[in-house]
């Protein structure tokens, strides 16, 4: 019987186990390590008087349909929580203000001309500038950063005031350093076709017209919270070989198997192992078996972040809580880069009468904030509340969470070194990569990383049976 060693219970190996196990009709041998007391990695929700906090991640994209594919096979379907839709405002801190995102902008273009010229946000020559992009011809380039191709193609208020504060902030990055290609390549896609971002978006909303397609909800969470979607594949698996409290510390080659060093002194064999670990912790247990590999996987910066949930009463937030709240531009000097009003953004999050706030700091432009203590960290939220929002009052809740070097920054060249360890792990049957490091950082992305390790295993495995496939999630 082939054995498979998974490193790593975060939702990526959870889900390679959990598919392994589907594929397999429980026949593939699955022993799952994690290094922490609990399951779910960076998904973590807490539930405390009557209000449900994320720690990490707060809802998924749904256009790629892994994510709801797997709640489905883990009977979630009732679970589905949309956002609000009356209620989608998306504000920007600046110059000691709230303004709201043009009604009308897609992603960082405006696709409607009164709305945008009638906002407050951009300057007049700002709004000229932003105008111009129609007339810049591509720069045919393979790669480039966020920031490089903003400022070329926008110009740089719409660099600072839009585009770096709501596309880097998904990925906690330096937009100067992250890459366009390996984030959002429906922008050069859209240059290189169009000749124009703005004429590619307004020829993306005319077709959308056309087709009346309706304003869809584009991200969902779960009702309890995410960490429902763990608990539900966790009570699915086999339990006997799911282990916490458990650290691989090396992997290395034995005959035709690998073998796994773990914390407590014990050794396991495997056929297959996937590594569902961040890069730089895979790239130690792989150093003795492929130091170029390691090396490379090393190259894959991750910056800390860190977040913290308020609960309010209701009565003492003055400013109405009309949107999914607010980014600040770097430029703002501000200690926090953006602001969720959760509450709103999903029902169930807070209690009658009481609303639920949640503060992002740190990431690659300010990594040291996010490493300070956990009541420093609820002392800068709040100051920084009372002066972007005016709330003074005490909160009924507060709860802060680190996340050390959790965010992989795809920066440019990404693309390529990726390419790179795909061949180099390709090299080595049996060892597979999965995880937010490499094809995708979004809950879904990990979600199909760990069924294509799983299917993959499956593939060179006695128990193949090559129609569970169509069942898989498409990506
Ligand atoms: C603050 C924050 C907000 C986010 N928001 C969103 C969002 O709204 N939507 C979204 O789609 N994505 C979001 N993300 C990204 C998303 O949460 C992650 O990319 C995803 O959860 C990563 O899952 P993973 O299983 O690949 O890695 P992890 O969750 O990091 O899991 C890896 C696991 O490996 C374990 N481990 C490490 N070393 C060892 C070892 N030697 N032996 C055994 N186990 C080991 C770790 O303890 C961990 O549990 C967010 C991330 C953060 C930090």
């Amino acid at each position: 019987m082939k054995k498979t060693v998974i490193i790593g219970g975060g939702i990526t190996g959870l889900t390679t186990a959990f598919y392994l196990q589907e594929l397999s009709h429980g026949e593939a041998e699955i022993t799952l390590v994690e290094s922490t007391p609990r399951w779910g990695g960076k998904i973590t929700s807490a539930h405390e008087r009557g209000f449900i906090i994320e720690g990490g991640p707060d809802s998924f994209m749904i256009q790629k349909g892994a994510v709801l594919e797997l709640c489905h096979m883990l009977g979630l379907d009732d679970q589905l929580l949309s956002p609000n839709s009356t209620k989608r405002a998306t504000y920007v801190w600046n110059r000691g203000e709230l303004h709201p995102m043009p009604e009308g902008m897609i992603l960082m273009a405006p696709t409607m001309i009164l709305p945008f010229l009638r906002s407050r946000l951009i300057s007049w020559p700002g709004k000229l500038r932003m105008g111009m992009e129609m007339l810049i011809p591509p720069n045919g380039k393979d790669d480039e950063s966020l920031a490089s191709f903003v400022r070329r193609r926008l110009g740089v208020e719409a660099l600072e005031k839009i585009a770096a504060p709501l596309m880097a902030g998904i990925y906690a990055a330096d937009p100067e350093t992250l890459s366009l290609q390996s984030t959002f390549p429906l922008f050069p896609d859209m240059e290189n076709k169009y000749g124009s971002l703005l004429r590619g978006m307004i020829m993306l909303k005319r077709v959308q017209k056309r087709r009346h397609e309706k304003r869809a909800p584009t991200t969902m969470t779960l009702r309890g919270g995410l960490q429902q979607l763990v608990d539900a594949i966790r009570t699915r698996l086999n339990s006997q070989n799911i282990l916490l409290n458990c650290r691989a510390l090396a992997v290395t080659v034995t005959g035709d198997r690998y073998e796994i060093a773990l914390n407590d002194g014990s050794r396991i064999h495997a056929d297959e192992v996937v590594f569902a670990t961040p890069a730089y912790v895979t790239a130690g247990l792989v150093q003795e078996i492929d130091p170029l590999l390691a090396s490379e996987l090393r190259e894959i910066r991750y910056v800390s972040t860190a977040t913290v949930s308020l609960g309010f009463r209701l009565s003492d937030v003055e400013r109405p809580l009309d949107g999914f709240g607010f980014v600040v531009p770097h430029i703002e000097k501000r200690r926090i880069t953006a602001c969720s009003w959760s509450s709103t953004k999903f029902n169930h999050r807070a209690p009658r009468d009481h609303v639920l706030i949640r503060v992002f700091l740190g990431g690659a432009r300010a990594e040291s904030v996010a490493e300070k203590d956990e009541a420093v960290l609820v002392q800068l939220a709040r100051q920084e509340l009372h002066a972007t929002m005016g709330i003074i009052a005490k909160p009924v809740l507060a709860k802060s969470y680190r996340w050390h070097k959790a965010n992989p920054q795809y920066e440019v060249g990404h693309q390529s070194r990726v390419a790179r360890i795909d061949q180099i792990i390709a090299s080595h049957p049996g060892l597979h990569l999965a995880g937010a490091a490499y094809h995708g950082s979004g809950i879904p992305d990990c979600i199909y990383s760990g069924v294509k390790a799983a299917k993959a295993i499956t593939n060179n495995a006695p128990w193949n049976r090559n129609e569970i496939y169509d069942t898989l999630p498409a990506c």
